[in-house]
């Protein structure tokens, strides 16, 4: 099982290497649907993560790095917002859906450079 500890150093990395530090960051470990899950607040700046209890070690950078990536990726839905309001469920689900695919294949990216990095102990 993986301690808050370490939750909280991966969650921290992340957020100094994709710059997030003016966002407040907080992260609950709970029962939920997939490994980890995010809620932003843009307006304040404030998000909560959620990691399942079922997470492995291995699988943190991946999954914190995926939810951190959409408060970067997110915010230009953010700032689309009353225009979300007047398309339909379909495009909407399209713009979600893409965001999605975004995100993962950059945490793909920068998982895999932070592996490259003899300094990162595994
Ligand atoms: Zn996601």
């Amino acid at each position: 099982m993986v301690s808050r500890k370490e939750v909280s150093k991966v969650i921290e990395d992340w957020v100094n290497l994709f710059n997030l530090q003016s966002y407040e960051i907080e992260f609950t470990m709970t029962e939920i649907k997939n490994l980890a899950e995010i809620q932003t607040d843009y307006k304040y700046k404030r998000a909560v993560i959620y990691i399942s209890p079922k997470i492995k070690r291995r699988e943190l950078n991946r999954a914190i790095s995926h939810e951190l990536l959409h408060i970067l990726v997110g915010e230009i839905r953010a700032q689309l917002r009353p225009l979300l309001d007047r398309i339909t469920q379909a495009e909407a689900d399209k713009v979600l859906f893409t965001e999605e695919s975004v995100v993962e294949q950059l945490s793909r990216v920068f998982c895999s450079l932070v592996e490259f990095d003899p300094k990162e102990v595994k």
